[in-house]
Protein backbone atom coordinates (compact mmCIF):
# COMPACT_ATOMS: atom_id res chain seq x y z
CA UNK A 1 0.00 0.00 0.00
CA UNK A 2 1.35 3.51 -0.64
CA UNK A 3 1.58 5.43 2.66
CA UNK A 4 2.33 8.92 1.11
CA UNK A 5 -0.60 8.99 -1.36
CA UNK A 6 -2.52 11.69 0.50
CA UNK A 7 -6.00 9.73 -1.10
CA UNK A 8 -5.22 6.79 0.28
CA UNK A 9 -3.88 8.21 3.64
CA UNK A 10 -7.30 9.89 3.97
CA UNK A 11 -9.22 6.64 3.48
CA UNK A 12 -7.79 4.81 6.17
CA UNK A 13 -7.76 7.23 8.70
CA UNK A 14 -11.13 7.78 7.81
CA UNK A 15 -12.36 4.37 7.56
CA UNK A 16 -11.34 3.89 11.17
CA UNK A 17 -12.74 7.12 12.48
CA UNK A 18 -8.92 8.40 13.68
CA UNK A 19 -7.81 12.16 14.37
CA UNK A 20 -4.36 13.61 14.91
CA UNK A 21 -3.79 14.06 18.34
CA UNK A 22 -1.60 17.09 18.66
CA UNK A 23 -0.57 16.28 22.33
CA UNK A 24 1.86 12.97 20.63
CA UNK A 25 3.20 14.87 17.94
CA UNK A 26 1.69 13.66 15.14
CA UNK A 27 2.87 15.07 11.91
CA UNK A 28 3.16 11.69 9.46
CA UNK A 29 5.54 11.57 6.66
CA UNK A 30 3.56 12.03 3.53
CA UNK A 31 6.55 12.98 1.27
CA UNK A 32 7.76 9.73 -0.52
CA UNK A 33 11.23 10.76 -0.71
CA UNK A 34 11.84 10.55 3.07
CA UNK A 35 11.29 7.02 4.71
CA UNK A 36 13.57 5.59 2.14
CA UNK A 37 16.40 7.98 2.70
CA UNK A 38 16.10 7.90 6.46
CA UNK A 39 16.10 4.01 6.17
CA UNK A 40 19.05 4.45 3.91
CA UNK A 41 21.16 6.42 6.36
CA UNK A 42 19.80 4.89 9.16
CA UNK A 43 21.66 1.12 9.05
CA UNK A 44 18.28 -0.39 8.06
CA UNK A 45 20.20 -3.14 6.04
CA UNK A 46 21.00 -7.21 6.18
CA UNK A 47 22.22 -8.64 9.27
CA UNK A 48 20.22 -5.81 11.23
CA UNK A 49 17.28 -4.97 13.52
CA UNK A 50 15.81 -2.09 13.86
CA UNK A 51 13.66 -0.49 16.69
CA UNK A 52 11.80 2.40 15.77
CA UNK A 53 9.82 4.87 18.24
CA UNK A 54 6.39 5.97 16.75
CA UNK A 55 5.04 4.38 13.87
CA UNK A 56 2.13 6.72 12.82
CA UNK A 57 0.73 4.64 10.39
CA UNK A 58 4.03 2.50 9.50
CA UNK A 59 4.69 4.71 6.47
CA UNK A 60 8.73 4.67 7.60
CA UNK A 61 8.18 1.48 9.43
CA UNK A 62 7.33 -0.41 5.82
CA UNK A 63 10.86 1.36 4.22
CA UNK A 64 12.54 -0.21 7.02
CA UNK A 65 10.63 -3.70 6.92
CA UNK A 66 12.37 -3.79 3.13
CA UNK A 67 15.41 -3.33 4.35
CA UNK A 68 16.51 -4.58 7.48
CA UNK A 69 16.22 -8.24 8.96
CA UNK A 70 13.19 -7.12 11.29
CA UNK A 71 11.56 -4.19 12.97
CA UNK A 72 10.20 -3.47 16.56
CA UNK A 73 8.40 -0.63 16.80
CA UNK A 74 7.23 0.73 20.23
CA UNK A 75 4.13 2.86 19.52
CA UNK A 76 1.89 4.49 22.64
CA UNK A 77 -1.26 4.83 20.77
CA UNK A 78 -3.47 2.40 21.01
CA UNK A 79 -6.29 3.35 18.31
CA UNK A 80 -3.52 3.15 15.25
CA UNK A 81 -2.93 -0.74 15.48
CA UNK A 82 -5.99 -1.55 13.52
CA UNK A 83 -4.56 0.61 10.65
CA UNK A 84 -0.96 -0.89 11.17
CA UNK A 85 -2.46 -4.38 10.96
CA UNK A 86 -3.76 -3.30 7.30
CA UNK A 87 -0.76 -1.32 6.19
CA UNK A 88 1.98 -3.83 6.94
CA UNK A 89 0.24 -7.04 6.38
CA UNK A 90 2.66 -7.93 3.59
CA UNK A 91 5.53 -8.13 6.26
CA UNK A 92 6.54 -10.72 8.70
CA UNK A 93 9.28 -9.21 10.14
CA UNK A 94 7.62 -6.28 12.04
CA UNK A 95 6.35 -6.34 15.47
CA UNK A 96 4.89 -3.25 17.25
CA UNK A 97 4.61 -2.93 21.21
CA UNK A 98 2.23 -1.02 22.42
CA UNK A 99 3.76 1.23 24.96
CA UNK A 100 5.12 4.22 26.36
CA UNK A 101 8.82 4.36 24.97
CA UNK A 102 9.82 6.23 28.07
CA UNK A 103 8.12 3.79 30.07
CA UNK A 104 9.09 0.43 28.22
CA UNK A 105 12.27 -1.67 29.54
CA UNK A 106 14.09 -1.08 26.16
CA UNK A 107 16.62 -3.30 27.69
CA UNK A 108 14.65 -6.44 27.83
CA UNK A 109 12.35 -5.61 24.39
CA UNK A 110 16.27 -5.38 22.21
CA UNK A 111 17.51 -8.25 23.93
CA UNK A 112 14.42 -10.40 23.06
CA UNK A 113 13.80 -8.86 19.42
CA UNK A 114 16.82 -8.48 18.22
CA UNK A 115 19.17 -11.59 19.18
CA UNK A 116 22.04 -11.96 16.70
CA UNK A 117 21.39 -9.12 14.68
CA UNK A 118 23.61 -5.86 14.88
CA UNK A 119 20.64 -3.18 16.40
CA UNK A 120 19.56 0.77 15.14
CA UNK A 121 17.59 3.11 16.03
CA UNK A 122 15.55 4.92 13.33
CA UNK A 123 12.46 7.08 13.93
CA UNK A 124 10.54 10.40 13.23
CA UNK A 125 10.56 11.21 16.86
CA UNK A 126 7.47 12.82 18.52
CA UNK A 127 8.66 16.36 19.19
CA UNK A 128 7.52 17.11 22.72
CA UNK A 129 10.07 14.26 23.92
CA UNK A 130 12.79 14.27 21.38
CA UNK A 131 15.67 14.79 23.97
CA UNK A 132 14.52 12.48 26.31
CA UNK A 133 14.04 9.96 23.99
CA UNK A 134 17.86 10.25 22.70
CA UNK A 135 19.17 10.49 26.51
CA UNK A 136 17.31 8.05 27.52
CA UNK A 137 18.71 5.24 24.80
CA UNK A 138 22.56 7.09 24.71
CA UNK A 139 22.73 6.84 29.21
CA UNK A 140 20.82 2.92 29.34
CA UNK A 141 24.21 1.86 27.36
CA UNK A 142 21.70 0.03 24.71
CA UNK A 143 24.00 -1.63 22.39
CA UNK A 144 22.81 0.16 20.09
CA UNK A 145 24.91 1.44 17.16
CA UNK A 146 23.54 4.40 15.78
CA UNK A 147 20.09 6.21 15.94
CA UNK A 148 18.71 8.22 13.07
CA UNK A 149 16.02 10.53 14.04
CA UNK A 150 14.01 13.23 12.42
CA UNK A 151 13.57 16.35 14.70
CA UNK A 152 12.63 19.80 14.32
CA UNK A 153 15.66 21.52 13.50
CA UNK A 154 16.03 23.69 15.95
CA UNK A 155 16.66 20.64 17.80
CA UNK A 156 19.12 19.53 15.36
CA UNK A 157 20.93 22.52 15.51
CA UNK A 158 21.40 22.36 19.05
CA UNK A 159 22.03 18.11 18.94
CA UNK A 160 24.68 18.53 16.22
CA UNK A 161 26.26 21.75 17.72
CA UNK A 162 30.30 21.78 18.63
CA UNK A 163 30.97 21.61 21.93
CA UNK A 164 32.46 24.69 23.42
CA UNK A 165 30.42 26.86 20.59
CA UNK A 166 27.20 29.52 21.63
CA UNK A 167 25.05 26.98 19.48
CA UNK A 168 25.70 24.31 22.43
CA UNK A 169 23.69 23.39 25.39
CA UNK A 170 23.53 20.43 28.06
CA UNK A 171 22.28 17.74 25.20
CA UNK A 172 24.98 18.58 23.52
CA UNK A 173 27.73 18.08 25.61
CA UNK A 174 25.17 15.35 26.52
CA UNK A 175 25.30 13.56 22.71
CA UNK A 176 28.96 14.48 22.53
CA UNK A 177 30.08 11.94 25.13
CA UNK A 178 28.37 9.10 24.45
CA UNK A 179 28.74 9.31 20.42
CA UNK A 180 29.09 11.28 17.04
CA UNK A 181 26.31 13.75 15.73
CA UNK A 182 25.62 14.54 12.45
CA UNK A 183 23.33 16.70 10.69
CA UNK A 184 22.05 14.22 7.01
CA UNK A 185 19.09 16.52 5.40
CA UNK A 186 16.79 19.35 5.88
CA UNK A 187 12.81 18.54 5.56
CA UNK A 188 10.40 21.12 5.07
CA UNK A 189 6.75 21.31 6.80
CA UNK A 190 4.81 20.62 3.98
CA UNK A 191 6.22 16.88 3.88
CA UNK A 192 3.94 16.45 6.87
CA UNK A 193 -0.06 15.58 7.31
CA UNK A 194 -0.73 17.64 9.64
CA UNK A 195 2.34 19.93 8.21
CA UNK A 196 3.72 21.27 11.88
CA UNK A 197 4.82 24.89 12.37
CA UNK A 198 8.10 24.41 11.57
CA UNK A 199 10.60 22.41 9.39
CA UNK A 200 12.29 19.47 10.18
CA UNK A 201 15.71 17.80 9.91
CA UNK A 202 17.08 14.19 10.32
CA UNK A 203 20.35 13.70 12.25
CA UNK A 204 22.22 10.56 12.83
CA UNK A 205 24.19 9.59 16.26
CA UNK A 206 26.69 6.97 15.65
CA UNK A 207 27.48 5.52 19.36
CA UNK A 208 30.75 5.16 21.27
CA UNK A 209 30.67 2.07 23.01
CA UNK A 210 34.28 3.58 24.94
CA UNK A 211 33.30 4.69 28.78
CA UNK A 212 34.86 7.92 29.35
CA UNK A 213 34.53 8.49 32.97
CA UNK A 214 33.70 5.94 35.86
CA UNK A 215 29.93 5.97 36.93
CA UNK A 216 30.84 7.84 40.03
CA UNK A 217 32.36 10.58 37.89
CA UNK A 218 29.67 10.57 35.20
CA UNK A 219 26.88 11.22 37.55
CA UNK A 220 28.92 14.48 38.54
CA UNK A 221 30.01 15.22 35.31
CA UNK A 222 26.26 15.14 34.25
CA UNK A 223 25.20 17.18 36.92
CA UNK A 224 27.90 19.88 36.25
CA UNK A 225 27.01 20.02 33.01
CA UNK A 226 22.99 20.50 33.82
CA UNK A 227 23.58 23.37 36.60
CA UNK A 228 26.46 24.60 34.30
CA UNK A 229 23.72 25.15 31.44
CA UNK A 230 20.73 26.02 33.43
CA UNK A 231 22.56 28.90 34.30
CA UNK A 232 24.31 29.76 31.01
CA UNK A 233 25.22 33.17 31.47
CA UNK A 234 26.92 33.15 35.08
CA UNK A 235 30.47 32.03 35.43
CA UNK A 236 31.09 28.28 36.10
CA UNK A 237 32.01 29.20 39.73
CA UNK A 238 28.99 31.01 40.39
CA UNK A 239 27.05 28.69 39.09
CA UNK A 240 28.57 25.84 40.21
CA UNK A 241 28.95 27.49 43.91
CA UNK A 242 25.30 28.81 43.89
CA UNK A 243 23.52 25.73 43.11
CA UNK A 244 26.07 22.90 44.17
CA UNK A 245 27.36 24.34 47.24
CA UNK A 246 31.43 24.02 45.04
CA UNK A 247 33.74 26.44 46.68
CA UNK A 248 34.56 29.28 44.06
CA UNK A 249 38.44 28.63 45.19
CA UNK A 250 37.79 24.87 44.11
CA UNK A 251 36.22 25.88 40.68
CA UNK A 252 38.96 28.50 40.25
CA UNK A 253 41.80 26.25 40.78
CA UNK A 254 39.98 23.15 38.39
CA UNK A 255 39.91 25.99 35.30
CA UNK A 256 43.36 27.63 36.08
CA UNK A 257 44.78 23.74 35.86
CA UNK A 258 43.48 23.92 32.13
CA UNK A 259 45.02 27.06 31.39
CA UNK A 260 41.54 28.78 32.18
CA UNK A 261 40.20 32.01 33.16
CA UNK A 262 38.17 32.32 36.49
CA UNK A 263 35.57 33.91 34.78
CA UNK A 264 34.79 30.96 31.78
CA UNK A 265 31.10 30.40 31.23
CA UNK A 266 30.36 26.62 30.29
CA UNK A 267 29.48 26.70 26.59
CA UNK A 268 33.25 28.04 26.56
CA UNK A 269 34.33 24.50 27.38
CA UNK A 270 34.98 21.75 24.79
CA UNK A 271 34.42 18.06 25.38
CA UNK A 272 37.85 17.46 26.10
CA UNK A 273 38.24 20.62 28.62
CA UNK A 274 34.63 19.87 30.51
CA UNK A 275 35.38 15.99 31.22
CA UNK A 276 39.36 17.63 32.77
CA UNK A 277 37.52 19.89 34.46
CA UNK A 278 35.05 17.50 36.05
CA UNK A 279 37.93 15.58 36.90
CA UNK A 280 39.89 18.41 38.34
CA UNK A 281 37.18 18.86 40.66
CA UNK A 282 36.57 15.89 42.42
CA UNK A 283 40.75 15.09 42.82
N1 LIG B 1 6.74 7.38 12.01
C1 LIG B 1 5.48 8.02 11.63
C2 LIG B 1 5.69 8.92 10.45
O1 LIG B 1 6.83 9.34 10.25
O2 LIG B 1 4.72 9.23 9.75
C3 LIG B 1 4.86 8.80 12.81
C4 LIG B 1 5.70 9.90 13.37
S1 LIG B 1 4.84 10.97 14.48
C5 LIG B 1 5.90 12.39 14.42
C6 LIG B 1 5.24 10.37 16.11
C7 LIG B 1 4.62 9.01 16.50
O3 LIG B 1 5.05 8.70 17.84
C8 LIG B 1 3.10 8.99 16.56
O4 LIG B 1 2.62 7.83 15.95
C9 LIG B 1 2.77 8.98 18.06
O5 LIG B 1 1.55 8.34 18.36
C10 LIG B 1 3.97 8.23 18.61
N2 LIG B 1 4.28 8.53 20.03
C11 LIG B 1 4.09 9.70 20.68
N3 LIG B 1 4.51 9.60 21.95
C12 LIG B 1 4.99 8.35 22.11
C13 LIG B 1 5.55 7.65 23.21
N4 LIG B 1 5.71 8.24 24.40
N5 LIG B 1 5.92 6.35 23.05
C14 LIG B 1 5.75 5.73 21.83
N6 LIG B 1 5.22 6.36 20.75
C15 LIG B 1 4.85 7.65 20.88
Amino acid sequence: MNLTNIGNVKEILGRHGFSFSKGLGQNFIINPDICPRIAENGNAREGYGILEIGTGIGVLTAELAKRADKVTAVEIDTRLLPILDETLAEFDNVKIINEDVMKCDLGRIIAEEFAGLKIAVCANLPYYITSPVIMLLLESRLPIESITVMVQKEASQRLCAKVGTRESGAITVGVNYFGTAKSLFNVSRGSFMPAPNVDSAVIRIDVNKEQRLSQEEEKFFFSVVKCGFSQRRKTVANALSSQMGIEKQRVYDALKALGLSESARIEQLDMEQLIAFTKALRA
